[in-house]
Formats: structure tokens, C-alpha cells, sequence
């Protein structure tokens, strides 16, 4: 079994990295892949561990992309992780966002919930901070009883207290990928649009515009979802990846490697995504 997707308190996870890849260990995992949004922060004290575990410890991340006019999220797996361009990159992804997070301090003192961005910080260990911070920030000072109430009445993808980031495309995040060494992956399709959505074409698109591989395995997928993302990926030439999307306490419930409890990611597609890697697309 192996975990490809999962988070650290470098972006919006609990653990830290070195207690990351011990529970991997214990958790019997034969790889776990890190892949915290817009950072590697986590990444030297992640691999660092190595010599101490068993289980194959691997560098990622995880971009946001506009795509349909909605947010879509790309993983960035097996990235060179000393590449001085990529984190060149990555820091301006993370001035982005915290452009992104002044503008909604100042729209949620419109809606009535004056907070401030040393309020969100109290919550987050390292410099990133997520919506998973605004939210237990806005619990914290009254203005939602617990902070999955904040995703649903103000801060979620489609709520009044949300400010969009600038825009990265799927091409350019591919593309950043690719240039770093990585394998660009759609990450969690099945969360995006809604279950009316119809993937095929839009999946044919990313493929066209650079992303090799699609998340098929997910820790909140239900098991048709799983074989739907499976078969697409087989039907257009694309690699499968799979991971919890474990998040520590942020997100309860959701365990490393199992997900809610029926994940199950095949040791081998880490080799197809090895070779991937190496040789890329021909078409
Ligand atoms: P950000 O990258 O700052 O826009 O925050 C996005 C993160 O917030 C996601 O990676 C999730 O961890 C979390 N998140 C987004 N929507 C929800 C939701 N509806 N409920 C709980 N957590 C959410
Ligand atoms: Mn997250
Ligand atoms: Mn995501
Ligand atoms: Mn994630």
C-alpha cells in the first residue's frame, strides 16, 4: 500500500513531518508522498527521516489552478526538490495567496466578521496560511459556532467571504511540473464541479494542455468513483495516482494510507508513475 497525497503543518495538515513519516511507517505504507500546498517547507525534515523508515519517503506538492472558472487542484509528484526555478515558483504562488488572504480579511470585515491576519496565525505553525486557519480563526472569535460552519456560510469555494487567488493555469502548473522534474496529476476530480460533472472531455482537455495522471484513488472517494476515474484514466493513456489526502486533525476521520477506511492504493502505480516520470507522454 502507499499514500501519494498528504499534508503536514507546512501548509494545512497537524503532523509534522517527522511524525509524518512515522506514521507512514506504522501505518505500513511501503511510500508516502508529501505534497503541502504551494510549499516544500516540509520537505528537508521529511526526507531527512529516511534513514530512520522504512517506507519510501517522497517529495510533492499541491497547486490550485483556475480551470471551468472554478478551482482546480493539480499534485506535483517526485519534483526535484533542491530545483532553484520551481521554488522560485513556489514563492510566488504563496505571495499570491497571501495577497489572496489580505483581500479576505478585508471582504469578511464586510460581511460583518472583523478578523485579523495575526487572529488567522495563532492558528497555523508555519508562515502559510489557509482557509482551514480562517476558519478555526473565525470560531475562535465567535463568528461561527465550529469551523466547518465557516466553509459553509462563509468562506467555502462559492460563499460571499471568499476571494479567489490570481489565477495559475492547468497549462503553467503542468508545465512548472514537468520543468521541475515532476509528474503533473489531477488531483481529486471527482470533488470538482459536483457529481454532474462529466469528465470525460474536460479530462481529454488537461491532457492536452500537459497534466500526465489523475488522482483514481482518493480517501473520500465512494468505490464507483474510484472505477469511473480508473477506466477514464485507461481510456485516454493517463496515469492513476492515490492518496489519503490526509490532513492530521484538520481533517478528522481521514486516516493515512486507508482514507475512511476503504483506500487501498496498489503498490505498483508507483512504478508506472516512476516511468512516467522518466519518459514523459508520446503521442
Ligand atoms: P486555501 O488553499 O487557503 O484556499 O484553502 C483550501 C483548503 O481548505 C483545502 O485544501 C481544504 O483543506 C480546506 N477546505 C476547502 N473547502 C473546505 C470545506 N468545504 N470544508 C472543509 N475544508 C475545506
Ligand atoms: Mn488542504
Ligand atoms: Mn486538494
Ligand atoms: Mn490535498
Amino acid at each position: 500500500m502507499i499514500d501519494l497525497h498528504c499534508h503536514t503543518l507546512h501548509s494545512d495538515g497537524t503532523d509534522t513531518p517527522e511524525g509524518l513519516a512515522l506514521l507512514g511507517e506504522a501505518s505500513g505504507l511501503a511510500a508516502l508522498c508529501l505534497t503541502d500546498h504551494d510549499t516544500l517547507g516540509g520537505i528537508p525534515a521529511f526526507v531527512a527521516m529516511q534513514s530512520k523508515v522504512k517506507v519510501r519517503l517522497l517529495v510533492g506538492t499541491e497547486l490550485s489552478c483556475q480551470f471551468l472558472g472554478r478551482s482546480l487542484h493539480v499534485l506535483g509528484l517526485l519534483v526535484d526538490p533542491v530545483d532553484v526555478r520551481f521554488q522560485a515558483r513556489l514563492v510566488e504562488l504563496r505571495g499570491r495567496r497571501d495577497d489572496r488572504n489580505r483581500r479576505m480579511i478585508v471582504r469578511l470585515a464586510e460581511l460583518g466578521c472583523p478578523i485579523t491576519l495575526e487572529d488567522v496565525q495563532v492558528h497555523s505553525e508555519t508562515p502559510l496560511l489557509s482557509r482551514v486557519h480562517f476558519a478555526k480563526a473565525l470560531a475562535t472569535r465567535g463568528f461561527v459556532r465550529r469551523a466547518p460552519e465557516a466553509f459553509e456560510r462563509l468562506i467555502g469555494d462559492d460563499c460571499p467571504g471568499f476571494v479567489p487567488r490570481e489565477e495559475l493555469s492547468p497549462a503553467e502548473a503542468a508545465r512548472w511540473i514537468r520543468e521541475a522534474g515532476g509528474v503533473p496529476i489531477v488531483a481529486h476530480p471527482g470533488r470538482f464541479g459536483g457529481s454532474g460533472f462529466r469528465w470525460d472531455e474536460a479530462m481529454a482537455d488537461l491532457q492536452q494542455l500537459g497534466l500526465e495522471g489523475l488522482e483514481g484513488y482518493y480517501g473520500e472517494y465512494r468505490a464507483a468513483e474510484q472505477r469511473y476515474f480508473v477506466a477514464l484514466a485507461a481510456r485516454l493513456g493517463m496515469v492513476v495516482t492515490g492518496g489519503s489526502d490526509y490532513h492530521g486533525a484538520h481533517k478528522p476521520g481521514l486516516r493515512l494510507g486507508c482514507g475512511r477506511g476503504g483506500l487501498k492504493v496498489p503498490d505498483h502505480l508507483l512504478d508506472r508513475l516512476e516511468t512516467q516520470q522518466r519518459l514523459g507522454t508520446y503521442r
